[in-house]
């Protein structure tokens, strides 16, 4: 159990106040700061440049500077003055070294006169003929600014303006800034004092060189950023398990009654996951366990086993699906499970009508019904439980952390307070190491790393989409062979109307192309009726041929499909060609992956789509995407944990998250007074996590 110990700090005040509190910030450049997220004075801090400028330096000519901003001390040999085109002036000028031809634009810059010398600086580039700068800065050599910071702005906001204000915020940070580290802990790893990194970085000497990402300040800075965020989850993680939850201990006499009436026996790993899960639900403390399984690797019955052990004892389970397709897929399956068991499985889902929401309702409220299903209906505020033991999110990661706490908070009733239930998380989605480590600091993993007997692996190609002809052929052949395929239309972002209609011409022009096979169509503009009509047509084999948005991606389970084809593969992340894909090869015979491309593709999409070819193993695709596309890609843009991150990168930054577990653990098991500061320094006062 951590207890922060109530220390007196000094508060850091100024730093805290509004940016417009500084001089020369008024309410125009007060909102294009908003848009770099700076709205305090500290806020300017964590607003690290990009890159820099040695202007400190004068650096003799030569085309090894191509590319290069660079100082140049350079004597006019020509000048020339240009009335017309959009040059206003010319000139040539030279070092001991090499010459260079200068351009004037517009207005602005130095007239340049001939057989004078001059300080300028610029970026080198190859020109016509040779050596070129386009409008050069003149520099006094009075004021000589050595090596300056260059920083991601935004329209209408200068760098001297900006380099003015972080500056002044630097003065402030002198006065104002706690050192959150304890001197001991920066001796070992060779970290500067909070403020001593926030000069270098921002006001660097030359004597020091340029800084790098590498070395000390960075280090320090992004180091102590992912120990915040670790810390934050850690804390909300022992705040959760001092809370209560029922003991579930139920000897699983229904989970052995499922298994009965299946036809397959678990696999070795499913039992042990189950297993590890039925451990937490014994303890008087709530669960919070993600359960991570491939595609098929069978989650639903791990799921189900859970269930019954909450049911067992008379409490009531809710498992929340992302999608209202998903949700009434998991409902006909869990129905079909339990009710033989004699247990009622409700729907709640935003598409019912009135009154079956109002009885769904009623029957939970009142415990009649133990189990319920559905998707972000579950988490409305007129949703109460009896009696909720357990907690199951499918498909984790399309809900962000703050959703999934909502859902938990369901089971904390007004007079049980401090008792929740416990939390299942499954997801399919190879999360890898280090985004576990952070994204799910609060969470314990369980991996169902088997996939269950007689899968066949899946064979994936690459096609191009102007070879659409020998596509209709494949597909009439697995069709007559009485199997059922997938065509999976582009993913439109943010237009689910113009994802429709595409869905709905590829159908029409299938039909016409294959009249003699039932195509059916599928897609988010639906209702969640009509979806369910065509999903169970094409489950039960009425329809052959499937055109679908992206809406079947998760969780879609109908064996005798075995050819999946996916239009536009090069736009789609590997994860999410991975879940697509993982919707054939679910029975016993040879399955296909068709991915569709369009030329000119890039040697990068190229190179994504053949590591698709070249395994199935999702961990593998993950920590592609992972490199290339970065968190969000596969955590889904609700991770909002992440996205806050102001310095430290995930991927560039892997290394620093070791340190920062390390340093988190020993933290927490000193109870240090440090804590809460960091927190507060790096996720705010009003964030999510948990009540720190
Ligand atoms: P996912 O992990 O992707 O959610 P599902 O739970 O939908 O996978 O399971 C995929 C398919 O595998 C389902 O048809 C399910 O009934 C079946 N299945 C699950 N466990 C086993 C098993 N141990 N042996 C054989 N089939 C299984
Ligand atoms: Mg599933």
């Amino acid at each position: 159990m951590v207890k922060i110990a109530a220390q007196q700090r000094s508060v850091p005040q100024k730093l805290h106040l509004p940016v417009d509190s500084l001089a020369g910030v008024g309410p125009r450049v007060a909102a294009q700061l908003v848009r770099l997220s700076i709205e305090s004075i500290g806020d300017l801090l964590w607003h690290l440049p990009l890159r820099y400028e040695n202007r400190g330096q004068i650096v003799p000519l030569g085309y090894h500077l191509i590319g290069q901003s660079v100082l140049i001390h350079v004597t006019i040999a020509e000048a020339k003055s240009l009335m017309r085109g959009k040059a206003r002036q010319v000139a040539q000028g030279y070092d001991d070294a090499a010459s260079i031809t200068l351009w004037q634009f517009g207005r602005f810059g130095p007239t340049l006169q001939t057989g004078q010398s001059y300080l300028l600086f610029g970026e080198v580039r190859e020109g016509a003929s040779g050596l070129e700068m386009a409008q050069p800065e003149l520099i006094q050599s009075a004021q000589l600014e050595a090596i300056v910071p260059i920083y991601p702005s935004t329209e209408g906001l200068s760098q001297s303006k900006l380099r003015t204000l972080v500056g002044q915020a630097l003065r402030v940070a002198l006065h104002d800034l706690d050192e959150c580290l304890p001197a001991p802990i920066r001796q070992r790893f060779g970290w500067p004092t909070m403020l001593a990194a926030l000069q270098r970085i921002h006001a660097p000497v030359l004597a020091d060189g340029v800084p790098t990402r590498d070395e000390p300040a960075f280090a320090r800075m992004i180091g102590e950023e992912l120990l915040a965020h670790l810390l934050a989850l850690r804390l909300k993680r022992h705040e959760q398990s001092r809370d209560h939850a029922p003991r579930l201990s139920a000897p699983g006499r229904l989970y052995q009654e499922l298994l009965a009436q299946l036809h397959f026996l678990p696999t070795k790993a499913q039992t042990r996951v189950l297993d590890e899960i039925r451990a937490d639900m014994a303890q008087g403390s709530p669960m919070l366990r993600l359960v991570q399984g491939d595609v098929g690797s069978g989650k639903t019955l791990v799921a189900a086993g859970a269930a019954l052990t909450a049911i067992e004892q008379g409490y009531q389970v809710a498992l929340m699906a992302p999608t209202a397709l998903l949700a009434e897929q998991h409902q006909r399956n869990f129905s079909q499970w339990f009710s033989p068991l004699g247990i009622d499985v409700q729907l709640l889902s935003g598409q019912q009508s009135a009154s079956e929401r109002r009885a769904s309702l009623a029957a939970l409220a009142e415990a009649r019904s133990l189990m319920v299903i559905g998707t972000h209906a579950l988490f409305q505020e007129r949703v109460a439980f009896d009696q909720l033991g357990l907690v199951i999110v499918d498909e984790q990661h399309r809900f962000g952390v703050h959703q999934r706490l909502a859902l938990s908070d369901k089971g904390t009733h007004p007079d049980r307070a401090g008792h929740r239930p416990h939390q299942l998380v499954m997801t399919a989605t190879p999360i890898p190491r280090t985004l576990a480590m952070s994204a799910y600091a609060d969470l314990d993993v369980s991996i169902i790393d088997e996939l269950p007997p007689g899968r066949t692996p899946i064979t994936t190609a690459l096609v191009r989409s102007d070879r659409r002809d020998q596509l209709i052929e494949r597909i009439s052949t697995v069709c007559a062979e009485g199997r059922q395929a997938y065509w999976v239309c582009p993913l439109v972002e943010d237009s689910e109307r113009i994802e429709a209609q595409a869905a709905e011409s590829t159908a029409e022009l299938l039909r016409e192309q294959l009249p003699h096979l039932t195509v059916g169509l599928v897609h988010g503009r639906m209702s969640a009726a009509e979806k369910n009509t065509q999903m169970a047509r094409f489950k039960s084999h009425e329809v052959d041929l499937l055109v679908a948005t992206t809406v079947i991606e998760v969780g879609v389970d109908v064996p005798n499909a075995s050819l999946m084809i996916i239009e536009n593969a090069d736009r789609m992340g590997l994860a999410q060609l991975h879940q697509l894909r993982g919707r054939v090869g679910r029975g016993r015979t040879d399955s296909y992956c068709v991915l569709l491309f369009d030329e000119p593709i890039s040697d990068k999409a190229r190179a994504r789509l053949s590591l698709m070819r070249e395994t199935q193993d999702g961990f593998r695709l993950a920590e592609a995407d992972l490199a290339q596309r970065g968190p969000g890609e596969i955590l889904g843009t609700r991770q909002t944990g992440l996205a806050k991150l102001r310095v430290a990168d995930l991927v560039r930054d892997a290394d620093l998250l070791d340190t920062a577990r390390q340093l988190a653990d020993e933290l927490i098991a000193a109870q240090s007074p440090d804590i809460k500061p960091l927190i507060q320094r790096w996720v705010g006062a009003a964030h999510q996590y948990g009540q720190v």
